[in-house]
């Protein structure tokens, strides 16, 4: 038996419950996972909401690490006693013992700890994909300029800390003053608070009136159109969250307008559709974190019986950084 948090129908974080569910044998392909801590992600509110749909009764959670305690046929890359970390879906994270594909699952080294590579994987590994494999053509080089959206947030902080250590000038925007201190302290050139500023107007000014090469939107409804405005020609705008809401359909001909402009709506899940992708993808996580130029920061904990709570205070902003919650 494990405690899970399962939601019977999509609604607020008061249809988050602690139930007990039974938990059996893997199958082909598959492991059992006892948990030692679970990461919370901004992903489990839109799931939890209904943005994302998905059958009820549905067990949220999407990352988390532990130890693995069995092992289904076919898996060559984990035995019974391992540490390990994920990124994965169905979602079912929110529990102290699971039943998973194996996939996305990954040994955690060592040197990483438990809470840090629950608080690491989902965040991380969208981080890696966005400042690596998101821009076609030549890619980003150092020196030039990103805006990246929510920076003091979950993904935001480890994208200031990993920007800065490719020598990119990521341009990070929040919605309070202390948060915008956070995101400078964590490694972005600079930082404008939305709430108050035109962040337009100042990513122009700080480029000396060029834009920026890409912009990384999370946010979304509120954000999108200004960030437009921050692309140089042939800027990407990748948007890859809706903090505030969807983004509306777009018209082609803005972005002709505008610059010859690309747009892109990326989901970690496509490049960590293979094993071999996740592993690539984690390696260089798990490096970058050891090196100690990427930490990551978990500002939040909660027991998992606190998860309404924890949804409330993600949804409401009050967060920075990474949330875990512990068992
Ligand atoms: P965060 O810790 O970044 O929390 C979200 C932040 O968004 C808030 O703290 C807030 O920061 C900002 N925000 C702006 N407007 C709103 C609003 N109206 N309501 C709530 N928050 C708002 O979360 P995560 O690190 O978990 O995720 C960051 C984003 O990245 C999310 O949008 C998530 O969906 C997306 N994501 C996408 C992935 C993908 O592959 N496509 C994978 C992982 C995450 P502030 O107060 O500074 O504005």
């Amino acid at each position: 038996m494990s405690k899970a948090v399962r939601i019977d129908r999509h609604g607020g974080p008061e249809e988050l419950k602690i139930v007990d569910v039974e938990v059996g044998e893997p199958g082909p392909g598959e492991i059992r996972i006892r948990h030692k801590a679970v990461g919370l992600n901004f992903i489990d509110t839109y799931q939890r909401s209904g943005l994302y749909p998905f059958q009820m009764p549905l067990q949220l959670g999407m990352e988390a690490s532990g130890v693995v305690e069995a092992v289904g046929e076919g898996v060559a890359h984990l035995k019974v006693g391992d540490r390990a970390a994920y990124a994965s879906q169905p979602p079912g994270a929110y529990s102290e013992l699971r039943v998973m594909p194996a996939k996305n699952v990954c040994k955690l080294p060592d040197a990483i700890s438990f809470e840090t590579g629950a608080a690491m994987m989902l965040k991380g590994l969208t981080t890696q994909y966005l400042l690596k494999k998101t821009l076609p053509a030549e890619g980003l080089q150092p020196g030039d300029f990103i805006l990246f959206h929510a920076a003091a947030g979950g993904v935001g902080l480890i994208a200031c800390q990993w920007a800065k250590a490719l020598g990119l000038q990521l341009i990070g925007t929040a919605g309070s003053d202390a948060k915008c201190k956070l995101a400078l302290e964590y490694g972005a050139a600079h930082a404008i608070n939305y709430s108050t500023e035109n962040f337009a107007a100042r990513v122009k000014e700080i480029t000396g009136g060029k834009g920026v090469k890409v912009v990384y939107d999370s946010v979304g409804k509120d954000t999108w159109e200004g960030s437009i405005d921050c692309l140089r020609p042939f800027g990407l705008l990748a948007v890859f969250g809706n903090g505030s809401g969807p983004v509306p359909p777009i018209g082609l001909g803005t972005l002709a307008s505008k610059g010859s402009l690309y747009v892109t709506r990326p989901t970690l899940f496509t490049h960590i559709a293979t094993r071999e992708s996740t592993q690539a993808m984690a390696d260089d996580l798990f490096a970058v974190v050891q090196s100690g130029a990427v930490k990551i920061p978990i500002d939040q904990r909660y027991a998992l019986a606190d998860v309404q709570q924890a949804h409330r205070d993600l949804e409401a902003r009050k967060t920075t950084g990474c949330t875990i919650l512990t068992l």
